[in-house]
């Protein structure tokens, strides 16, 4: 039995929660899960704080977290939840695979990127302040060669372990010299490390044409905070939007596992929102506490359910609920094979 913090979140969170933890329980794979209804805005209401102090004791006893979205406040109000968490517990890695599925029309055929963004630093480090007098905004992109090595050299030894074949560092050091100049440098030097892996690097203006013009020749990407922030949605719209992309953001002990899609207000209550995300979110978590056959089970499901293509929500081009949706990747996790190779 595995102990889970989970966090419902607000929007579309509570609905794709649900989804995610019926799936988890369809595998087969027993769960007691330590749920945490306020937070953020609820949290501010309830306890006065957007993330009570228990909801981080419970991540740190139990080492995981199944997270929905969160809302964050526009320009004022409470900091950024997400933000918040990974900071707090040191989430440094967050990584976003963002491969095609059947069924999905896309411009693109053959798009398998995985991302690793850095988590805790540069223009997200929370370093802000704001002159009243002169009027003058600042936001500190603070980059540390500490951190920098740690994200590069997970993501290096993630492209050796799963077989996988090049590692793009994407980075702006011709303008902004000093810190992603930093990220840059440490990257050529680990890159020495592993001869294997067929390394490179592009500035992000370029990187994101690129994206756009050839997908399907990059592999693996790795990225400073704000620029992985937006190359994995950039990403996520290759293969088919924010509703089927996962995301987990992990660190030296720690977990949480979150869909890369915000709470989407505009569409909260109807039904509609589609939960691959979070449930490949959790299959990502299945797989990191070495279920593997159950994580496997889920994205054999989840291929099926789209190679049919009779049961997808509408922003993937179908008209059923979420609810329709989970009910057939359940169905579809009971006629899995129990046994994946490798
Ligand atoms: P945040 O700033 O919190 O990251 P965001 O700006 O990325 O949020 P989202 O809340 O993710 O915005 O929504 C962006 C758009 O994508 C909205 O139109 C929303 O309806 C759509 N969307 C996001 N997630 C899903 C989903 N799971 N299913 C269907 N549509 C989604």
């Amino acid at each position: 039995m595995y102990s889970i913090t989970l966090i419902p979140g607000d929007g579309i969170g509570p609905e794709v929660t649900d989804s995610a933890c019926r799936i988890i329980e369809a595998t087969g794979v027993n769960v007691r899960w330590d749920r945490f209804e306020h937070v953020g805005h609820a949290g501010v209401q309830k306890y006065g704080q957007p993330v009570p102090d228990e909801l981080i004791q419970s991540i740190q006893t139990n080492g995981l977290c199944l997270k929905g979205p969160v809302t964050t406040p526009i320009g004022k109000g409470f900091r950024s939840v997400n933000v918040f968490l990974r900071q707090k517990l040191d989430l440094f890695v967050n990584l976003r695979p963002c491969k095609c599925l059947p069924n999905i029309t896309t411009p693109f055929k053959d798009v398998d990127i995985v991302i690793f963004r850095e988590n805790t630093e540069g223009l997200y480090s929370g370093i802000e302040s704001y002159d009243e007098r002169l009027e003058i905004a600042d936001s500190i992109a603070r980059i540390t060669r500490k951190g920098s090595r740690r994200i590069l050299d997970y993501a290096f030894k993630w492209v050796i372990a799963n077989r996988r074949k090049s590692l793009t560092a994407v980075h702006k050091a011709n303008v902004l010299k000093l810190s992603t100049g930093l990220f840059l440098n440490e990257a050529k030097i680990i890159s020495r490390d592993f001869p294997d892996v067929w390394f490179n690097h592009f500035i992000v203006d370029n990187m994101a044409m690129q994206l756009v013009l050839k997908p399907e020749v990059f592999d693996c990407i790795v990225t400073t905070n704000l620029f992985g922030d937006i190359l994995s949605d950039l990403c996520a719209g290759l293969v088919g939007g924010l509703g089927v992309v996962p995301g987990a953001n992990l660190g030296d002990r720690l977990a949480v596992f979150e869909a890369v899609h915000g709470s989407a207000p505009d569409i909260a209550g109807t039904s509609t929102a589609n939960p691959t995300a979070l449930i490949r979110s959790a299959s990502l978590l299945l797989h990191h506490i070495g279920e593997i056959q159950a994580s496997k089970q889920i994205e054999w499901a989840v291929h099926q359910v789209y190679e049919e293509g009779e049961s997808l929500t509408p922003d993937v081009g179908g008209n059923a609920s979420t609810e329709q949706m989970t009910d057939q990747i359940v169905h579809m996790i009971h006629q899995a094979p129990t046994v994946f190779r490798d």
